[in-house]
Parts: structure tokens; C-alpha cells; sequence
């Protein structure tokens, strides 16, 4: 398998509360062929997760393991819990000519963009700060503390945005699905993944 038969990596990312979480189970029901990294944390489960559906919970001591044998292709600590990706289902699945993706926040995505520049980085944007914040309260599972704390985190991650390949704004969910499916099919259709189908043709007529 060549190179650009590999699947796409796509990096969904964004500051907290803008909606990621959401916007990726919308797009898991329209695109079931995508594949859905599931991290590893050391936060406590909310009411409904399931172990190794929403996340692999671990402890503290075996995401530092996870971290020293360096099966994490990303990892971030985000107010107060640690959040990293297992790095070897990502690669056997891109190996499998797979698209995968990854639903991160923004430390995490730049740790990606560093060891994996061939990803597509995708910054899912607020349509305006004070929905933003609507979010990040409406959720109503966090205390006062931790909600002031995602605030300040949103803000820095904002900034941020310079380093990606696209900004999706996420104001109608299914809009926003459309665009990340638009991405998608414009990555696919890049001529780097394109013309070594007609290499063959390219060479006889030479
Ligand atoms: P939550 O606790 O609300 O599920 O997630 C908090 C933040 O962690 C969200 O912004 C989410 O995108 C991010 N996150 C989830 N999994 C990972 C991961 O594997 N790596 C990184 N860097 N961030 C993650």
C-alpha cells in the first residue's frame, strides 16, 4: 500500500464547549465509515459513558505508564485530568486505508500537527464568545470553579487558530456536518492522492 492509500487523519479540535463533542456524534451518524477514536482520560465517567465507548478510563498511574511506553500519539493535561489518544489503533486503521478521527482539544491538536503534519486540522469555531459561554454553563455538569476554568482555556485556544487548515463555525449542527463532509471529500480528491492512479498513463505517453 502506497502512501496515499493510507486514510485521511482529520483532526477535529476547538476551544472547550464549542460544541466538538456534539458535532462529532452528528457526524458519526452520517458518516458511519469515518473512524472515531476513543481517548484514554483520567476524569471520572459522567452519568451514561461506557468504559472504551466514550473513553478507556484509567487512573492516574496508568495514563503515566500509557505516557512512558509512548502508546499515546497525543496527550494534554485539561483542567486537572489528562487526555491522550492511543496511538496504535490510529495507525492500524489509516494503515487499513481508513479516514480516522480525532475529537481533541487544541494542546493535543498541536502535539499532532508536530508528529503528524500530514493531518487535516480542523478548528471548529463559535459562532460568537456569549454562545460560547451559553455552552460551556448549559452543560450543567461542572461546578462554578471548573466552568470559569473552560472559559479561560476557550479563550487562550481561540488564538490558537492560526494553525489549522480549516475553520469550521459551528453555528447549525447538520451545517456544520456538511462542511466537515465537504473537507473531507476535498481531501480525498487532492492531487497528491490523485494522479498516482494515472501515473501508468502519464508514463506511456512520455
Ligand atoms: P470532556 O471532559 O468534556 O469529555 O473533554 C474535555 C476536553 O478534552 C474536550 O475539549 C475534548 O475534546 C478533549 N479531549 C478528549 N479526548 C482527548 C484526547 O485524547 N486528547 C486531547 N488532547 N484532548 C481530548
Amino acid at each position: 500500500m502506497t502512501m496515499v492509500d493510507r486514510g485521511l487523519l482529520l483532526i477535529l479540535s476547538g476551544p472547550a464547549g464549542v460544541g466538538k463533542g456534539t458535532v462529532c456524534k452528528a457526524l458519526r451518524e452520517r458518516m458511519p465509515e469515518l473512524v472515531y477514536s476513543v481517548s484514554a482520560t483520567t476524569r471520572s465517567p459522567r452519568p451514561g459513558e461506557v468504559d472504551g465507548v466514550n473513553y478507556f478510563f484509567k487512573s492516574k498511574e496508568e495514563f503515566q505508564r500509557m505516557i512512558e511506553q509512548d502508546e499515546l500519539l497525543e496527550w494534554a493535561e485539561y483542567v486537572g485530568n489528562f487526555y491522550g489518544t492511543p496511538r496504535k489503533f490510529v495507525d492500524e486503521m489509516l494503515s487499513l486505508g481508513k479516514d480516522v478521527i480525532l475529537e481533541i482539544e487544541v494542546q493535543g491538536a498541536l502535539q499532532v500537527k508536530d508528529r503528524f503534519p500530514q493531518g487535516t486540522f480542523l478548528f471548529l469555531a463559535p459562532p460568537d464568545l456569549n454562545e460560547l459561554e451559553n455552552r460551556i454553563v448549559g452543560r450543567g455538569t461542572e461546578t462554578e470553579d471548573v466552568i470559569r476554568k473552560r472559559m479561560e482555556v476557550a479563550r487562550a485556544e481561540i488564538e490558537l487558530m492560526d494553525h489549522y487548515d480549516y475553520v469550521v463555525v459551528n453555528d447549525v449542527i447538520e451545517s456544520a456536518c456538511d462542511r466537515i463532509q465537504a473537507i473531507i471529500t476535498a481531501e480525498h480528491l487532492k492531487k497528491e492522492r490523485q494522479v498516482h492512479k494515472y501515473r501508468k498513463w502519464l508514463k506511456e505517453v512520455e
